[in-house]
């Protein structure tokens, strides 16, 4: 085969600090990994430069960044021989070449220096083997003894070695091809396909926080039912998310059959991502369904229900986002709330939305109204396009619903227009259940529509419900 020739895509003059500073140190240095394979896929700039040196990665990055202009910091890693470089626009990252081999029970290798060819055969895919000379010799000579450029050409992920060594050596792996093949849009070697099924097992010695980490990007790729359903194939998803597993299946009992919920919420997913790059509603998305499976039952009148499983699967958030060791603020709480309300917006929309229903989920869902529609309107995934067309027309009427009741009510983060304060000045009263009383009647009296959101009117209602409760107002 002709040597390939890619210079064109080592012209940043960062590159040539790194090939003054190699020529110094007397070592050989490459570009390797997702630069070159991007570079190849002409996909967008590289926030990271991966580079290695056959030699000492430390030593070569210092000599780098004694050389950049304002002389960058270097943060070295002794352990794993590794040294990063940030520079204004990118991250430089410099590895030793090395040769590795590993123990059964962990994914940390014994490591010794090695040839760049050690070096590539130990990365994941022959699409991330590919490296790039940086020596002046043959500078931008494309160096790639796996047929990695024809793997970006087939759209194949493929390992560089035997895949039940790869993925063996480092289940990490076998979530990092699945989520390339989502990325990517690339078919999984067969071969590997298998492999990853034989040593699915092996993924319980990866931490959650890597597991977690592989997820999210395929969270956030155009459709992540690509690598939820590779996930389901070679059955590494019962250890990763059981609760979506259990959501899978056609259930019929006397000719009476609920849809599959599994294949199902992928769609809801897929459909989201049209529409949000937000990466928690997506997990909503995920995980709006994930209390069907707990409260499913048959009835003999009514057939399949699911009754409660919005509350139910908003408990679950919680436990799933504990044991993956994902955040328990914030993120964690939306996510429960899209989960526990993703009926709502539903119910309004099969009927005719009354003010009063939609002043009230505009109260319960606060600042995520907008993000609880989003969800919703991905959740229609009916294939009978006159239903489409009707739920779809349904949420457009409650959107411009929820704008009309937004702009005359100010519902949205709700204040009281009478203060608890005002009402024990006004009776004179102690804190007590009374005044509970009253700012709840104000709060259902304007929610039902009853009185306006305004001062004039509550203080009206205030005084007439402290005269109904007894109460005697402070001359
Ligand atoms: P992206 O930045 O889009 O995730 P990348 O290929 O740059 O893509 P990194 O995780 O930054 O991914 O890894 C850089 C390179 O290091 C990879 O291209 C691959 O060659 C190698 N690599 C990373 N993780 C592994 C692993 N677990 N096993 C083997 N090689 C790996």
């Amino acid at each position: 085969m002709t040597k390939q020739n890619h210079k064109q895509a080592l012209t940043d003059p960062l590159f040539k600090k790194v090939t003054e500073a190699a020529k110094e140190l007397k070592v050989e240095c490459y570009v390797i990994g997702g630069f070159v394979r991007d570079y190849l896929l002409k996909g967008g700039r590289p926030k990271d430069i991966d580079i290695v040196v056959v030699g000492s990665g430390i030593a070569l990055a210092k000599k780098v960044a004694s050389k950049l202009p304002g002389k960058p910091k270097v943060s070295s890693f002794k352990n794993f021989g590794t040294a990063m470089i940030k520079s204004d626009h990118i991250e430089l990252e410099f590895v030793g070449a090395r040769k590795e081999s590993y123990h059964r029970d962990s994914r940390k290798p014994v490591v010794e220096d090695g040839t760049l060819e050690d070096d590539q055969k130990r990365r994941d895919f022959t699409i991330n083997a590919l490296a790039l000379s940086l020596n002046e010799a043959n500078y931008g000579d494309l160096l790639d003894p796996f047929e990695g450029v024809i793997d970006l050409k087939r759209e194949l992920i493929r390992t560089p070695l035997e895949p039940d060594i790869t993925y063996s050596d480092d289940p990490l792996r076998m979530m990092r091809a699945i989520r390339f093949a989502t990325q990517l849009g690339f078919r999984i070697d067969p071969k590997s396909l298998d492999a990853i099924s034989r040593n699915k097992e092996r993924i319980q010695i990866i931490s959650k926080e890597r597991i977690v980490e592989e997820l999210h990007k395929i969270m956030a790729s155009t459709k992540p039912s690509v690598g939820f359903s590779l996930l389901h194939k070679t059955e590494l998803l019962p250890f990763i998310l059981p609760e979506l597993v259990a959501l899978q299946g056609i259930e019929e009992i006397e000719g009476q059959r609920h849809k599959d919920n599994f294949w199902h919420t992928l769609e809801v997913v897929d459909n989201i991502c049209e529409t949000t790059d937000d990466l928690w509603l997506r997990w909503a998305a995920l995980l709006h369904d994930i209390g069907k499976a707990p409260t499913k039952k048959f009835h003999k009148k009514i057939g399949w229900t699911f009754h409660g499983h919005e509350f139910v699967g908003s408990k679950m958030v919680y436990k799933l986002f504990k044991r993956l060791k994902m955040p328990l603020n914030d993120k964690m709480k939306f996510v429960q709330k899209m989960v526990l309300m993703s009926s709502r917006p539903i119910v309004l929309a099969e009927d005719y939305a009354t003010d009063s229903a939609v002043r009230r989920l505009v109260f319960d869902a606060g600042d995520y109204v907008d993000d609880l529609m989003t969800l919703c309107e991905a959740d229609i995934t009916t294939k009978n396009p006159k239903k489409q067309r009707k739920y779809k027309n349904n949420f457009k009427m409650v959107r411009q619903k929820i704008k009309e009741v937004e702009d005359r009510d100010h519902i949205r983060n709700f204040q009281p227009p009478v203060t608890g304060e005002e009402i024990m000045k006004t009776f004179d009263l102690k804190p007590s259940k009374e005044i509970g009383i009253i700012k709840d009647t104000i709060k259902e009296a304007i929610l039902e529509g009853e009185i306006p959101n305004e001062y004039k009117a509550a203080k009206k209602l205030m005084i007439q419900k402290g005269k109904e409760l007894g109460l005697k107002i402070r001359s």
